[in-house]
Formats: C-alpha cells, sequence, structure tokens
C-alpha cells in the first residue's frame, strides 16, 4: 500500500528545502524525498577548495540567515552545514536513502514510486536540481588508456592528477577555478570553446550581486527581452583570460575537437599532448524517469515558471527556471514560494495560509 500525501518533494538539496520552507509554514503533509544519504549531496561532492561566487549575503534560504561576515565567499563545505542545520531546525520531512524510480499520473494525483515503497500525492514538485549528469564529448573516447581524464564533478584536489601536462576543457567558472588550483602544482592548459563574458565578482569594493540586485538585474525574468539575452549568455566571475594567464601561467587553448593516443587537437589545428583531462564541460537534465506528458519535442520540461500543463506537477530549481536567481541559493525563495502559491491555490486546505517572506 503506498502511503498517502498532499504533496510530495524530489530532491532534498537547497531547492527541495526552500519549497519545503513553505510547504511547512502552510502546515501541508508532505515529505522530501532524497536519493543521497546525507544531506546537501550535491555540495559535498564537489571539489575541496570551491568558494562560492556569491557573497554570504546572498547565499541563504528563506527564513535562516546564513552565518558569519555577509561579505565573505563561503566554502563549499559551509554551505552544506548551513543546509543541514537548515532541514534540522525547520524539522523539514527529509527522507535520505530515497531515491525515486517513477512518477507517474494516476487516478487521483500521482504515483511516486521508490525501490521497496510508493506513495500517492496529490501535488508533485520535482526538485532534482540543474546538473544531474556529466557531460563529456565523444572524442574523450579517443585518449588513450593511460591519459587519466575526470569530469568536473569527480575532481576533488590536485592529488588526483597523474604527471604531464594536464588539459582542462571548458571555459566556465568551473574549468577557470580548476585550472587555477592545478596551476601552482602543475603545467596546465584551458581549453575555451566559447568564451563566457566576464564579470568582476567586487566592483568598487563591493560584490557583484549587489549590483545584481540593486538594478533588478538578477529578477529579470525570461519573458523581457533583457532578460532572454543574459538567459543566452553564461558569464564567468571574478576570473579574466588574462589574469589565468598572466599571474597562473596558464596556457589558453581555442575548443578541443578532436583526439588520438595522448593527443589533442584544437580548432585552430594546433595539438598538444597531455597526461591527464579534466573535463569541465557541464551537465545533461535527466528526467527519463518522470513518465508523465510534460517534455517538449527536445525533452525539455515545459513549464511555466515552473508549472507543467500536468495539473499539480511542478518543477523548481532549473536554471532560468524564471530569472538568473532562479537556481542560486540566495533568490531560489523566488519560485519557492510562487509554487508554494501554486500548491495552495489547488488544495486550499491547508492549516494556515502561506506567510510572506520577512525579507
Ligand atoms: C561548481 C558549482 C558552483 C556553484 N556555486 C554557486 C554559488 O556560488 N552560489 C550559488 O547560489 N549557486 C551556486 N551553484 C549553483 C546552485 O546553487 C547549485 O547547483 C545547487 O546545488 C542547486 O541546488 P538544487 O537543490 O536545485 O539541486 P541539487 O543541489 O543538485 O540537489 C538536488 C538533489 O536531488 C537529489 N535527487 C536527484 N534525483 C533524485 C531522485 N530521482 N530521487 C530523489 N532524489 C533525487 C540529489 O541527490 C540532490 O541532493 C553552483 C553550482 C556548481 C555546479
Amino acid at each position: 500500500m503506498a502511503a498517502r500525501r498532499e504533496v510530495v518533494v524530489v530532491g532534498g538539496g537547497q531547492t527541495g528545502l526552500a519549497i519545503g520552507y513553505f510547504l511547512a509554514q502552510q502546515g501541508r503533509d508532505f515529505t522530501i524525498l532524497e536519493a543521497a544519504d546525507e544531506p546537501a549531496a550535491a555540495w559535498r561532492e564537489r571539489w575541496d577548495s570551491l568558494k562560492l561566487f556569491t557573497s554570504a549575503r546572498y547565499d541563504a534560504l528563506p527564513g535562516m540567515g546564513f552565518p558569519g561576515d555577509p561579505e565573505r565567499y563561503p566554502t563549499r563545505d559551509e554551505v552544506a552545514q548551513y543546509l543541514t542545520e537548515y532541514a534540522r531546525h525547520f524539522d523539514l520531512p527529509v527522507e535520505l536513502g530515497s531515491r525515486v524510480r517513477t512518477v507517474r499520473r494516476a487516478d487521483d494525483g500521482y504515483l511516486v514510486e521508490l525501490d521497496d515503497c510508493a506513495y500517492e500525492a496529490d501535488q508533485v514538485v520535482i526538485a532534482t536540481g540543474p546538473f544531474q549528469v556529466p557531460r563529456v564529448p565523444a572524442i574523450a573516447e579517443r585518449l588513450d588508456e593511460d591519459v587519466v581524464q575526470l569530469h568536473s564533478s569527480a575532481y576533488r584536489s590536485p592529488q588526483a592528477i597523474a604527471a604531464g601536462p594536464v588539459l582542462v576543457v571548458g571555459g566556465g567558472n568551473t574549468g577557470y577555478q580548476i585550472a587555477e588550483e592545478l596551476s601552482s602544482s602543475y603545467e596546465v592548459h584551458l581549453s575555451i570553446g566559447s568564451r563566457q563574458t566576464p564579470l568582476p565578482q567586487r566592483i568598487l569594493g563591493r560584490d557583484l550581486f549587489r549590483y545584481l540586485e540593486a538594478t533588478g538585474l538578477i529578477r529579470k525574468t525570461t519573458a523581457s527581452r533583457i532578460g532572454r539575452r543574459m538567459a543566452g549568455r553564461d558569464t564567468l566571475i571574478g576570473s579574466t583570460r588574462r589574469a589565468l594567464r598572466r599571474k597562473h601561467g596558464v596556457e589558453l587553448h581555442e575548443r578541443a575537437v578532436d583526439a588520438a593516443g595522448s593527443a589533442v587537437t584544437f580548432s585552430d589545428g594546433t595539438i598538444l599532448r597531455v597526461g591527464s583531462v579534466i573535463w569541465a564541460t557541464g551537465f545533461e537534465l535527466d528526467h527519463s524517469w518522470i513518465d508523465v506528458p510534460v517534455f517538449d519535442a527536445n525533452g525539455r520540461a515545459a513549464h511555466r515558471r515552473g508549472v507543467t500543463e500536468s495539473p499539480a506537477l511542478y518543477f523548481l530549481g532549473l536554471t532560468w527556471q524564471h530569472t538568473r536567481g532562479s537556481a542560486l541559493l540566495g533568490w531560489v525563495k523566488d519560485d519557492a514560494e510562487y509554487i508554494a502559491h501554486q500548491i495552495n491555490a489547488l488544495q486550499p486546505g491547508a492549516r494556515r495560509e502561506p506567510q510572506t517572506l520577512a525579507s
């Protein structure tokens, strides 16, 4: 027999916890199902030295400030600790070790199936994150076995790297940060396929996100012209090609287009022999386990601000779901509060109305 809930949230990262906060305020009967065995799994799996590009002022979920100096840039471990404490503080009903295998429509809502149990839910929120399956280009298969290869999601620290030149592939924030870290102990090369717009982390001593917040840019929606333009362009925060080359001695290359043996070929025809390659080439979404017709021809979730055409099925935390802030710690609350209102509107039997955010 499946247990019954008003709402099931799939995914217990920052997004699942943020919607959990609002559902708890509504007095809902809900459960957050999290595949990993420990809280904040996505953050714990990122590299050891990772520092956030958002300052602590903008790293808080609804209802609980991020501790310490608001101007500093917290570490990966501080975020994991904050999220763990957040779930405990609000007593959110997170069930760890609970991977959802299928979500399908049922007569009366949805059936959410795990390996050894199932839930029936009136409403379901998919909060499984914007970064799921590591993306590695096909040329990786053409490299010899003795070339050490890993995706950025498996990179932890310089110790994992073999001797010999290291090639980092990918000119986003992750590629730049890993290349910079490795440059103190290795000969490092960075392949940049498409240039991202560089933005300084601090402008006149103030955090970049303070300006994005003050100018309203962080909340420009995908319906606006400027929002659409911003969504189409990734930004590189706090790094530049020049600093990487001059300060850290990293050699820059064009897009990696081919590989054979231990050699990688770039789009300008140059060739580099490598000992290790780190693929900082991003992630794919995997929603194949959602057996509800809410995907477009390209397999992308079709939604308006997270609300799908299948009644009471929502997405939350997707990159640019609504604004630049949709998949960021400090702004996910906006979309979470919006989805919580949708949930409340469909099922007004809650014991309390959702409260308006104080901050
Ligand atoms: C390298 C890197 C640096 C970043 N730095 C910043 C930063 O400085 N500031 C900032 O605001 N944002 C940053 N982000 C972006 C964003 O904040 C994170 O990606 C964040 O982890 C997204 O939170 P989430 O809860 O949506 O997804 P996740 O943190 O990925 O959580 C999703 C959860 O769902 C679970 N799950 C997945 N599938 C299932 C399933 N079928 N059943 C049950 N559970 C499932 C996963 O185990 C996971 O715990 C960064 C991202 C990356 C990759």
